[in-house]
């Protein structure tokens, strides 16, 4: 068995980039922690009946999104087998909950950092703001989070972020803050990527499956690339679990203000569908510098965390690619 930590920055990034491998690895039988940074107080609300809670009206958005983030862990949680555990804190936040075995607590006070909206955006200001957070104040939280989960594995953004979000970069920086205060004995750590080749099979994918009439944009097989889309030799580890793509859109689904769910594909508030392909990518970094540990030519790439006997997860301990590691 083993633990992994996933640390995002806002609600519904948990079920988005990692839903699949949090779902995988509880299906596996290993524990799962989420840390989440901000409630993601800047987003914007897709149903017309909730766009009061938007932080330029009500500004109560981080609390209804609260509900959502413990809807949706109870969803992922939906996944395990063997008494795994799935666990969630906010940063800052000492409480974990602990889906299906106790209540979610109440939103009833915002945490102590706020997203800070898109980039060039003047919540960015904001007092609370995630990005103008003290790095070594925040990296502390991480680590009290780090301690209490003691994980063999974290996964979090690359350096981009994704796709750019100031929060997502933050997220990153802060947790290679926090390894670093932690010093030795360190969990193997990977970041979320894309391989180029996933993205032209689902672009083909899209264009098949998404009905015309719904609305939604497509994307071009022209389109720009995504920042975090990398060239497949990047990826070092990977899950491909298709039959989870179920268990992934109903989490989605909880997350009803910032996402629509069809038929293998979702949407967010700019309209453009994507594909919940069932696989999720990552890339090896070193803990202490935060550099990609690329994979070496001709290996195969490893499962997230290997399955099976205790001690089988040596490759990741290493944080280095072990070419029996995928069935
Ligand atoms: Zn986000």
């Amino acid at each position: 068995m083993t633990r992994l930590l996933f640390v995002h920055a806002h609600p519904d990034d948990e079920t988005l980039a990692t839903g699949i491998g949090i779902a995988w690895a509880l299906q596996q039988g290993h524990d799962v922690d989420v840390l989440t940074c901000t409630l993601g107080d800047e987003g914007e609300v897709i149903p017309p009946r909730l766009g009061h809670l938007i932080a330029a009206r009500d500004d109560s958005l981080w609390a209804h999104r609260r509900g959502e983030l413990g809807r949706a862990m109870a969803r992922l949680a939906e996944a395990r087998t063997g008494g795994a555990r799935l666990r969630h804190t906010l940063l800052g936040d000492e409480q974990w909950s602990m889906p299906g075995a106790s209540v979610t607590p109440a939103a009833s006070k915002p945490v102590r950092y706020r997203d800070s909206g898109m980039a060039g955006t003047p919540s960015a200001a904001h007092p609370r703001a995630f990005v103008g957070a003290d790095l070594a104040e925040a990296a502390e939280a991480v680590v009290e989070v780090l301690q209490e989960s003691d994980p063999d594995l974290v996964v979090t953004y690359d350096a981009d972020g994704g796709y750019g979000h100031p929060d997502h970069i933050q997220t990153r920086r802060v947790v290679l803050a926090a390894l670093a205060r932690l010093g030795t004995d360190l969990p193997a750590l990977v970041e979320i990527v894309t391989p180029q080749s996933w993205v032209d099979q689902d672009r083909r994918w899209l264009r098949a499956h998404v009905p015309v009439g719904k609305g939604l944009i497509i994307p071009s097989p022209q389109s720009p690339y995504a920042v975090s889309v990398v060239p497949d030799g990047i990826v070092t580890h990977e899950v491909v679990a298709p039959e989870l793509v179920g268990v992934q859109a109903n989490a989605l689904r909880e997350h009803e203000t910032q996402v629509v769910v069809g038929e293998g594909y979702y949407a967010l508030s700019n309209g453009i569908a994507a594909r919940l392909s069932g696989r999720e990518a990552y890339a090896a970094i070193d803990p202490t510098t935060g550099r990609r540990q690329a994979r070496a030519s001709g290996a195969k790439t490893s499962r997230l965390v290997s399955s099976g006997a205790p001690g089988g997860d040596a490759n990741i301990n290493e944080g280095q690619v072990s070419a029996d590691a995928q069935e």
